[in-house]
């Protein structure tokens, strides 16, 4: 059951119609709970009190699937803007953005010149920007560009996925680049031919991966809510003495809220993803796939301003 409520949600999140319907319909809709605001200069209130909770944020301009290159330049300039205001108002925030959200689906040229575009903002205010990691058939491309831009620029870092049986090798591919990395389990719909299709594999590469990243010495985001992964990590950190600079845990803005400050509390950094913009459908239908018990959540969502 859980999986077919899991590939129905992931069905709708490729809609591009509905996609369109929901934009229009308004974001009170999508749950204040889960967006940081319709636009950058909203979601500010909402990155500075994380911050003044001891959290580090990471803010997305939501988007995906461009295919104009006249939008995919929007989204750049947009991203530009963002990293320049992120600057000016002395927020701890990095960026993370999508590929195809700079026209990776359109023009290889144009998503490393706009991507280039970016990195040059985000070089001149030290400001990280992280590649997040979308579906399988997008993977390597997305690598690709991140050793490119990681040969020339230090604030660059991207995502690897749990779920995928490649990720442990390119882990390894990656590591003479010293990269920082996010390790997540994976929120896309992939086949048993390049995806563990079981829960407890998943978990057990995850495990591993989390393992190698910090054994490596490498900067570590650990993004997840799951209660086992985060004992996992406290224990290998533990156990081999590292420090807590070295990583860091990260989760969705509106996720468990209370064990993220809990975690800041026992001295661990902590960083929120925080959505933002007009276009939250295809990241709440994640959301949703990803645990049944965000559908109530949702619904209430739905009836409260
Ligand atoms: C900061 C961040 C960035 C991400 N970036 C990407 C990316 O670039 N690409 C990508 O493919 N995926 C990304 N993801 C999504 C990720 O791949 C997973 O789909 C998602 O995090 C769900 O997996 P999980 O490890 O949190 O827990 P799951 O495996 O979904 O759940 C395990 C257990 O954790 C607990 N749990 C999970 N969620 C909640 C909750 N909301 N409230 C209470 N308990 C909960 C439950 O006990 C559950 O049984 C990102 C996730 C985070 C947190």
């Amino acid at each position: 059951m859980e999986s077919v409520t899991r590939n129905f949600f992931l069905f709708l999140s490729k809609s591009s119609l509905l996609n369109h319907i929901a934009r229009n319909w308004g974001s009170a809709v999508a749950s204040k709970k889960i967006i940081g605001g319709k636009d950058f200069e909203s979601a500010i209130p909402v990155i500075k009190r994380l911050n003044d909770q001891g959290m580090a944020v990471t803010v997305d301009h939501l988007g995906e699937f461009v295919t104009k290159a006249e939008i995919a330049n929007e989204r750049t300039t947009e991203c530009i803007q963002t990293i320049q205001r992120i600057a000016e108002a002395g927020l701890n925030s990095h960026v993370s953005l999508k590929m195809t959200s700079l026209g990776l689906d359109i023009d290889d040229d144009l998503v490393y010149h706009n991507m280039k575009r970016i990195l040059d903002t985000a070089e001149k205010h030290r400001i990280m920007v992280t590649i997040d990691m979308e579906d399988e058939q997008r993977c390597q491309k997305t690598l690709d560009i991140f050793k490119e831009m990681k040969s020339q620029y230090e604030y660059v870092s991207t995502v690897l996925q749990a779920y995928l049986y490649r990720t442990e090798k390119d882990l390894d591919d990656l590591n003479e680049l010293q990269p920082f990395l996010r390790l997540v389990k994976g929120a896309y719909k992939e086949s048993a031919e390049v995806a563990y299709p079981n829960k407890k594999d998943v978990d057990l590469n995850y495990q591993k991966l989390i393992e190698k990243q910090l054994l490596s010495g490498n900067y570590t985001a650990i993004a997840t809510h799951d209660d086992q992964m985060i004992e996992f990590t406290k224990n290998i950190v533990k156990k081999h003495n590292i420090q807590t600079s070295q990583f860091e845990f990260q989760m969705l803005y509106g996720m468990r809220s209370e064990t993220q400050q809990a975690l800041v509390k026992e001295g661990y950094q902590m960083r929120v993803y925080t959505p933002y913009g007009r276009e939250w459908y295809g990241y709440y239908m994640r959301r949703l796939a990803e645990r049944p018990a965000n559908i109530a959540f949702a619904l209430k969502g739905m009836t409260r301003k």
